[in-house]
C-alpha cells in the first residue's frame, strides 16, 4: 500500500477538509470513513433499530450499499452521500446520528463490514483515507500515516463556525461536550480505538488554517 495515505484524529481535528485538500492538491482518491459509520447508524435509526440491538443493527451494516459521490450542492458537504440509493447527506450530521454514532460504531460486526469496503476501495491505491482506524486497522501498510490533534477549545469552535455557517443554530458549550463525550467514547473501545498508529507523524493543527497544514503534510511526504 505504498501510495496510500492515513489521517486519523479527534472530532473536528481537521481531518476531513485537510485530507480532502491534500487529495485533490496530489490528484488522489478521497474517502472520509466516518461518513460510513454516520450511514450505518442514519440507516438504524431510521428503520427505528433499537441501537442496544447489536445484531439488529449490525445486519442491517452488512446489508448498507453505500455511495459517496462528488457534491452537487455548495452548501459546506464535501459529498453527496447514497444509502441504498437514496441522497441522505443532508441527515447525516444531524445531533441524532452524531450521539449515536459511537456506539453503533463500537459494534464488531459493523466495523468488520466497514473495514472490507474499506480496504477494497483503498486497495486501488493513491488514496487519502482518513478516519479513527485507518493507520492502526484498515490500512496499517500504508507508506505516509498522519494523526491530527488540536486543543478541545479551538475545535469546538471550529464546530461552531461550520454549524453557524450552513445557517444553522449552534450552541459552543454543548457542542464541546459532545465532542469530549464522542472523543471518550470512540478512544476507549475494545475494537479499533481511536488511537496514533506507531509510525504516524503527529501534527498539532491549533492556530494553523487548512493550506498551513496540507503544506505541512506534503513536505513531510516529500522528504521521506
Ligand atoms: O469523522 P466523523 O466525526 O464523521 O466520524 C463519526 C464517528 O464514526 C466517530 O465518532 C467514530 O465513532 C466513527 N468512526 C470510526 N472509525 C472510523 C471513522 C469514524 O469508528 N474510521
Amino acid at each position: 500500500m505504498k501510495d496510500a495515505i492515513t489521517i486519523d484524529g479527534p472530532v473536528a481535528s481537521g481531518k476531513s477538509t485537510v485530507g480532502k485538500q491534500l487529495a485533490e492538491k496530489l490528484g488522489y482518491q478521497f474517502l472520509d470513513t466516518g461518513i460510513m459509520y454516520r450511514a450505518a447508524t442514519l440507516a438504524a435509526l431510521e428503520q427505528q433499530i433499537d441501537l442496544n440491538d447489536e445484531n439488529a443493527v449490525s445486519e442491517r451494516a452488512e446489508q448498507l450499499k453505500i455511495d459517496i459521490l462528488s457534491p452537487t450542492k455548495a452548501d459546506g458537504r464535501q459529498n453527496d452521500v447514497f444509502v441504498d440509493g437514496v441522497d441522505v447527506t443532508g441527515k447525516l450530521w444531524e445531533d441524532d446520528v452524531r450521539d449515536a454514532v459511537s456506539l453503533v460504531s463500537s459494534y464488531k460486526r459493523v466495523r468488520q463490514a466497514m473495514t472490507e469496503q474499506q480496504r477494497r476501495i483503498g486497495a486501488k491505491g493513491k488514496i487519502v483515507m482518513v478516519g479513527r482506524d485507518i493507520g492502526t486497522v484498515v490500512l496499517p501498510d500504508a507508506k505516509h500515516k498522519f494523526f491530527l490533534v488540536a486543543s478541545v477549545d479551538e475545535r469546538a469552535r471550529r464546530r461552531y463556525l461550520e454549524i453557524k455557517a450552513s445557517g444553522k443554530a449552534a450552541d459552543l458549550d454543548e457542542i464541546k461536550h459532545a465532542l469530549k463525550e464522542r472523543d471518550r467514547k470512540d478512544s476507549s473501545r475494545k475494537l479499533a480505538p481511536l488511537i496514533a498508529a506507531k509510525d504516524a507523524r503527529t501534527i498539532n493543527t491549533d492556530g494553523k488554517n487548512v493550506q498551513q497544514v496540507v503544506d505541512e503534510i506534503v513536505a513531510i511526504i516529500r522528504e521521506s
